[in-house]
């Protein structure tokens, strides 16, 4: 696939096309649309800043790649003045003070937000069906779930509503539901891209990041949205991912996969033959191809949720109903803040609030929480070992295809199962791409921290062999 922002940007820098009707023809798609993508649509904001695109492009003055590009955002950015409610009961009527640091880049570069997009509530979840906005239907099949907690972004930009859009992953959420709608999503290195004016998930391995329909788009918005910012201190200075890094030629000598991941018992066997055959492939290209010894998914999963768990009950025991939210009276402040919260938090946040402050309690954190703690630096240290031996980690992005609407919800836990190939790189923080080839719900590219260059090349490479 071709850069769509390029070719749109041409289209309208030749007045082939005006920002107005451009940005208009997606708003009627949004509106039309049957598969619950939409939380909010931003159509005053969004036309008004179209309106001075055209007018820039009327006086003959020169735009910028991104201007008048629509696209979309996850409804777990903040943008001040519009409604940010994570897709949670608890938030449905809170209005952002503040925008986003990645948002806010976007509209520097002129770029239009014109959707907040419906997700997973809280980021909890893989098939974005635990939202108050009704469960987002998959870009391919409507019977299925769109994937999750990222996965209004991903069908949007499936259905091309937008024309890319801002999603956020902690353990999966933007590579999961890209890869169950055929679309690229990059979770970059943790700290590339600020977290600032994202509702916190599981702040360690909250991730930033972009879902669009090329690897050149993925490039450039990557581009414009990473960077250093002093209000999110895990943030580094990183260089600038030049074009010609995305070039056909692959300097990629040694790819790595996991043995454990094809040999589980919850790989289908479609996905496992042909992630096989793209290996093989790979392979027949004079790719040197080598099998990797990893932990188990179930550990993976379990050290993930672990984590993840306790985390987010530190980082929701903000919403009470004091500051944030609809407050609930009770007889006195501590029953308002459990009628509140038990009225206002999700079925699967609630478990896992639950689980998180069992986690994170006396008694049992040095059995639970420290030894979890453990194993994901026992993680990280294999990935450091692994990535002295290959260039880059080959995955598929999930075990099997998305299941049908209403599957997830009655099996928690086979729905955590399903997260088995993308949590483990989030533990280890490092960068990894959905590219929708190779396997049924694509293959998961994944490089050393800081290698995203590495990564963009691999997946044009793939992209002519498969
Ligand atoms: N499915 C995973 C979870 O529910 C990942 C979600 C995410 O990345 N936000 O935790």
């Amino acid at each position: 696939m071709k850069s769509k922002i390029k070719e749109i940007h041409q289209q309208l820098v030749s007045k082939e096309i005006s920002c107005t009707n451009l940005v208009q023809g997606k708003l009627k798609l949004l509106k039309q649309n049957t598969h619950n993508t939409v939380n909010y649509l931003l159509d005053s904001l969004a036309l008004e800043l179209a309106k001075k695109v055209d007018e820039k492009i009327a006086k003959g003055e020169t735009i910028g790649l991104l201007e008048g590009i629509p696209f979309g955002v996850k409804d777990v950015f903040m943008l001040q003045g519009i409604p940010t409610t994570a897709s949670s009961k608890f938030l449905k009527n809170y209005k952002s003070s503040y925008t986003a640091t990645a948002i806010q880049k976007l509209l520097d570069a002129g770029a239009i937000p014109i959707v907040k997009e419906n997700c997973d509530s809280f980021g909890h979840g893989s098939s974005s069906e635990n939202t108050i906005f009704g469960a987002v239907k998959n870009a391919l099949n409507p019977a299925l779930v769109g994937g999750g907690s990222s996965g209004g972004s991903a069908v949007n930009v499936a259905k091309e509503y937008t024309v890319f859009s801002i999603g956020g992953d902690t353990g999966g959420s933007i590579r999961q539901p890209a890869g169950y709608n055929k679309v690229y999503g990059l979770k970059p290195t943790y700290g590339l891209i600020s977290r600032y004016g994202l509702i916190a998930y599981a702040s360690s391995t909250d991730c930033v990041g972009p879902i669009a329909t090329s690897i050149e788009d993925i490039r450039i918005v990557l581009n414009t949205i990473r960077g250093k910012d002093v209000r999110d201190q895990t943030t580094y200075a990183s260089d600038e991912i030049l074009a010609d890094s995305s070039s056909r030629t692959s300097t990629i000598k040694t790819v790595g996969y996991y043995s454990s991941f094809v040999k589980s018992d919850a790989i289908s066997p479609e996905t496992k033959a042909s992630f096989l055959a793209t290996i093989q492939k790979i392979k027949e290209k004079g790719i040197k191809v080598k099998e990797l010894d990893f932990f188990n998914a179930d550990v993976l999963v379990s050290t993930y949720y672990t984590l993840a768990m306790a985390e987010t009950a530190s980082n929701l025991s903000r919403l009470d109903g004091t500051n944030y939210g609809k407050r609930i009276d009770g007889d006195n402040l501590k029953e308002s803040y459990a009628i509140t919260r038990s009225e206002n938090f999700s079925e699967e946040s609630k478990r896992r609030i639950v689980g998180g402050n069992q986690v994170l309690s006396q008694g049992f954190s040095d059995e639970i929480y420290i030894k979890a703690q453990r194993l994901r630096n026992q993680i990280s240290s294999r990935f450091s070992k692994d990535f002295l031996e290959v260039d880059v980690v080959l995955s598929p992005v999930t075990p099997a295809t998305p299941p049908k609407i209403g599957e997830s919800l009655k099996n928690p836990l086979a729905m955590y199962l399903s997260d088995a190939y993308t949590v483990g790189f989030s533990l280890g923080e490092l960068p990894t791409l959905t590219i929708p080839n190779g396997t049924e719900t694509g293959l998961q590219i994944t490089a050393d921290k800081k290698n995203e260059t590495q990564i963009l090349q691999f997946a044009n490479f793939l992209n002519d062999i498969l």
